[in-house]
């Protein structure tokens, strides 16, 4: 688990660990993917953000503009779904830093280039309004539906044939998760949905999603998919299900717990 704290932040250090970066992918050499210092060759180009503390060791995420001879690079997606729930917070959070850091180099209010880091915080003070950039985080719902035996799968456009998952989508300025999660299903589905229950929580780096999981059941309505957005859905029989998400991620997990518990109200 990385441990986050509230110490001020280091320098980069020969005893540190090192996550490193370049457009957007993870660079390994064979299956590994934490550096010391020595391995690499920091460039002028390069910059390196604090993340943390990580067994004990501080960690950084350093990202460069090219991948450095010697290394591979690896898609983070496919990078998280690999790895155990272990490293899985380490990754996101250096990702999410990462993107922070080269997201917010001019002040959004003023345009002057941000320079000043705060020492304990990560936040980059504009040294000629005030303002602190802090990391952004988009919240966004995503929702399991069930309704009797069955669960509620769609396909966006965006994947491909054969392939469904949950309704999800941005929480809007001035909305609560659960008016986002009735909005996002009655938009993409035409349906509406009542007793919505917060399940679980994942950071979701894509580029910096809050993933916030409910269940919910049907209320009425007749599946109407949004004609922009969603190819297909259906209401599908628990133990008969299409292929779904990866139990990495919190859409193959909120599944994976309805389908358990359907089949407990089965059992009684
Ligand atoms: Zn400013």
């Amino acid at each position: 688990m990385i441990e986050i704290g509230t110490h001020t932040h280091p320098s980069p250090h020969a005893a540190a660990r090192y996550i490193l970066l370049a457009k957007q992918k993870v660079l390994i050499v064979g299956d590994q993917f934490l550096f010391s210092l020595g391995d690499f060759h920091p460039t002028s180009e390069m910059r390196s953000v604090y993340c943390g503390k990580f067994e004990e060791n501080d960690v950084f995420v350093c990202y460069f503009p090219q991948t450095p001879k010697g290394f591979e690079e690896k898609g983070l997606r496919e990078l998280l779904f690999e790895t155990t729930d272990y490293y899985y917070g380490l990754l996101s959070r250096a990702q999410q830093l990462a993107t922070w850091d080269a997201d917010h180099q001019f002040c959004g209010r003023c345009g002057h280039a941000l320079t000043v880091k705060h020492p304990k915080e990560h936040a980059k003070v504009c040294s000629h309004c005030n303002i602190r950039h802090y990391p952004r985080i988009s919240p966004c719902i995503i929702v399991s539906v069930r309704k009797g035996n069955d669960i509620l799968l769609a396909r966006p456009l965006t994947a491909k044939e054969g392939f469904f998952s949950n309704i999800a989508g941005f929480v809007e300025a001035g909305e609560t998760l659960e008016q986002a999660v009735q909005r996002e299903v009655m938009e993409e589905v035409g349906i509406k949905v009542t007793n919505i229950r917060y399940i679980d929580s994942q950071p979701w780096s894509f580029p910096h999603q809050l993933m916030v999981g409910f269940f919910a059941e049907y209320d009425s309505g007749e599946i109407t998919p949004a004609k922009d957005e969603i190819a297909e859905a259906h209401w599908w029989p628990y133990n008969d299900l299409p292929n779904t998400p990866n139990p990495t991620s919190i859409s193959g997990q909120l599944i994976l717990a309805q389908v358990a518990a359907i089949a407990k109200d089965q059992d009684r």
